[in-house]
Order: structure tokens, then sequence, then C-alpha cells
């Protein structure tokens, strides 16, 4: 198969997080993009890795168990960005060298049990939900200050930032109201004394504002890979589109 187009949407993507850097007066350094490879079989994210990319974003871990089994020893760092069961915990905490949905007690736990009988420390992002829609994943905003205190105690993950999803909507207004909370809870947190530089928001169709907002990391699926063959209600079943 050819993959030939995935180098000019490579290229295209970065010039297009760049320019949104400078139209924010930000520095396109501070941006990395994280290419997000889901539903894309091993020959592309091969094809991928010879464009100089090693970490991908997966949303099920049952991917990432089938990707890495088919790319043992590429030195891919699989990162777990999709809603995560407590009971694929032990998956995730052998395969993913970060999860940026860590949004529970609960799963913080299970991923704690599993990392430690595995013996590895892993970087989390904590998942925080700034929609107003019922359907979003996350951890509610009040609920932050104290899930970052509890985090502290483990030390099999290092806490590194924030992610969201912001609402899917056209306004931008709306969009950008999602990104901005994210950036001020990280704020806020950092004056309280947490480490947490980073804010991983963004994707294909709204990383602009994003950036606007103070994204350090963009999710970039569509714009490298193309369209995906199944739509997302797959990913996110709960939004039912
Ligand atoms: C699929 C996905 C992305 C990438 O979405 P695109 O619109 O294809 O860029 C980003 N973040 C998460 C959590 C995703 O599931």
């Amino acid at each position: 198969m050819d993959h030939s187009h995935l180098a000019a949407n490579w290229a295209d993507i970065r010039h297009r997080v760049d320019e949104a850097c400078r139209a924010a007066g930000r520095d396109p350094s501070e941006v990395a993009i994280l290419p997000v490879s889901k539903t894309f079989g091993p020959e592309v994210v091969r094809a991928a890795m010879a464009l100089g990319l090693t970490r991908f974003g997966e949303n099920k871990v049952q991917e990432i168990r089938d990707k890495a089994r088919a790319l043992p020893d590429a030195g891919i760092q699989w990162v777990m960005i999709g809603h995560l069961q407590t009971n694929k915990a032990k998956d995730v905490a052998r395969l993913a060298s970060e999860v940026q949905s860590l949004d529970r007690p609960e799963l913080a736990e299970a991923l704690d049990h599993r990392l430690r009988i595995e013996g590895r420390t892993i970087d989390v992002l904590v998942q925080v939900k700034t929609s107003t829609e019922e359907s979003k994943y996350g951890l509610p905003p009040a609920e932050l200050p104290a899930f970052l205190d509890r985090l502290a105690r483990y030390d099999t993950m290092r806490v590194r930032g924030l992610m969201t999803l912001a609402i899917h909507t056209q306004v931008p207004e709306e969009i950008r109201a999602c990104f901005r909370q994210l950036r001020e809870l990280r704020d806020a947190a950092i004056a309280r004394g947490h480490d947490i530089p980073r804010l991983s928001m963004g994707m294909s169709g709204d990383f602009p504002i994003a950036i606007a907002e103070g994204a350090t990391e963009v999710r970039i699926g569509t714009a490298i890979f193309g369209r995906r063959p199944t739509s997302d209600s797959f990913y996110w079943p709960e939004t039912g589109q």
C-alpha cells in the first residue's frame, strides 16, 4: 500500500501548528503534536515511523495490544488517550508509556497496583471534563484539587499535566471556553505547588483555538492519517453520534 500521503500530511500539519503558534505569539517549539493512529493498522504506523514519529496516541487498549504485538521492537511509545476501564489497567501498565485519560480514583488505584507488579513508572495526565455535554468522560473540575493531592502519593505515576476534549460544536467561543478552563485549572494547580506544566488539548478540527489558549500538545488523527473507516461513535459510544 502507498503511504506517501503521510509525509505530505505530516509536513502540512506541522506547518499549520507552527502558524497557529505564531498567530498566538507563541514559539512553535512549545507545542508538540501527538499523532493519533487509532483504527489504522501496524503498516500505517510503520510508515509514520519512517517519518521520525515515535509516540502514538490510541483510544482502545485492544488496539495498543494488537499493534504492540505487530511492532515489538519498534521502540514506539504508546499513549493511551481513550476511556479506560479499570479491568484493562493490566495491559496499559504493561504496554503504555503514558496515560492521558486518568479521570477517577479507582482507575488510579488499579493502575498503581498493576504498575507495581510490572515494576514500571509512567507519565500521566488527568483528563478533566470541561464540556457541559452529558457525554464526555473526565473528572469534574471541582474534584481536581483533591484528586491531584491524592495522586501525589503514588510513585508509579508522574502527573505531568491535564488533558481535555472540548465540546462538540461549531461555535468557536464555546470550544475556547473549554480550553481556557483547562489552562486556568492548571495554573491554579501550579500555584498550589503541583508541577504539572502540560496541557493536552486540541484535535484536527480545533487545534488553533487550543494553541491560542495555551496547549502544549495537540492530538492529531485525521489531519495526519486521513478519515477513519469507523465513525467516532465507536470511540465515544456515549455521544451517540
Ligand atoms: C481520535 C481522537 C483524537 C484525534 O481526533 P482527530 O479529530 O482525528 O484529530 C484526539 N483525542 C482523542 C481523545 C481522540 O479519541
